[in-house]
């Protein structure tokens, strides 16, 4: 088998160097790489490609608030570390929370899960509801585009072969109502089923914003702002009258591939329960 070589930088400066003559694959906390690339039990993985180690760079660790509100995580960042951080949205505190174990939940990075770019990775789900962008950077400089845009399809992105994910940024939102469902095998250790997060703002009486998005249910995490905008600007007297046509119009989200049947049935029930919330006058915060 042909050797491959690891690079392990000590500076991101280092590391974008190596990216850039290269092209070696990054590491970060490893754990779907070196699944990927296992050869069986007890057996070291074998890479085909080199390797570039970012998993200690300091550029790309912790979690800060920017003067606009927003909320960067650096890319290196783990779901544990994530999880226990109140300065990150609480839907995106879930989807770290409720992932792995807490040996994978120290080890998995949100670089890592967006790179995997799983229609089953967590992360992605809230994120793109929340509009979130990555930030990319290569010895050239950096640029920012929405995690919905730079996930294309299954294990299909945006990257370039001489870029980085450095850092996750979050724009600071007010949503009065929350919702956030991972439906798996068990409650722990679970890869996703099916996830599911919404959120609403409701102003005097009026659904000033509402999102969805959901996980696992096609190639890609999807939301639909055509269906989003059938409830937005709708009193909350008129919920009820326009809720089917709303959960109709998702099923369009729902891949015909993915046992469409029973990923269909479950998001409507997840997506009414949290209406009928709004409905009944939910006081504002998570509905459970
Ligand atoms: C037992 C087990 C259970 C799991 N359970 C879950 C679960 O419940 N939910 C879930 O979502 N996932 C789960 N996973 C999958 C995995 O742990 C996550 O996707 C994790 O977030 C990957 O992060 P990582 O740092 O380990 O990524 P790595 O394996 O290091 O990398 C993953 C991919 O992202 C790329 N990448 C990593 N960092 C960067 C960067 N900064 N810039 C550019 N590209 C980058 C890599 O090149 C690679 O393509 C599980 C995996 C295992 C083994």
């Amino acid at each position: 088998m042909e050797k491959v070589k690891c690079y392990i930088p000590q500076t991101l400066s280092e590391a974008l160097e190596i990216r850039r003559k290269t092209g070696a694959i990054p590491l970060a906390g490893g754990s779907d790489l070196m699944v990927a690339n296992s050869m069986g039990t007890g057996i070291t993985p074998a890479f085909v490609k080199d390797v570039l180690v970012i998993t200690n760079l300091p550029e790309l660790k912790g979690i800060t608030e920017n003067s606009d509100g927003s909320v960067a995580i650096g890319a290196c960042t783990t779901s544990a570390e994530i999880a226990s951080c109140e300065l990150v949205h609480p839907l995106v505190r879930d989807a770290a929370s409720r992932m792995g174990a807490i040996a994978l939940r120290n080890t998995a990075t949100i670089g890592g899960n967006i790179g995997n770019a799983s229609p089953k990775g967590d992360m992605p789900q809230p994120l793109i509801l929340l509009d979130a962008e990555v930030v990319l950077q290569s010895v050239d400089g950096e640029r920012r585009m929405k995690v919905d845009d730079y996930i294309i399809a299954t294990k299909k992105t945006a990257i370039r072969d001489d870029e980085l994910i450095t850092r996750v940024i979050i724009p600071k939102t007010d949503f009065t109502h929350i919702f956030f469902r991972k439906v798996g095998m068990r409650r722990a250790n679970a890869i996703s089923k099916l996830t599911l997060s919404a959120a609403a703002r409701i102003e005097n009486g009026l659904v000033a914003d509402f999102r969805a998005s959901s996980g696992a249910a096609g190639p890609k995490v999807m939301r639909s702002r055509q269906a989003e905008e059938l409830l937005i600007g709708k009193k909350v007297s008129e919920l009820a009258a326009c809720k089917e046509e709303f959960l109709d119009a998702w099923n369009g989200v729902i891949s015909p591939h993915a046992m469409p049947e029973y990923r269909r049935n479950t998001t409507r029930r997840m997506l009414s329960y949290f209406i009928d919330a709004l409905i009944s006058g939910h006081p504002a915060g998570r509905v459970e």
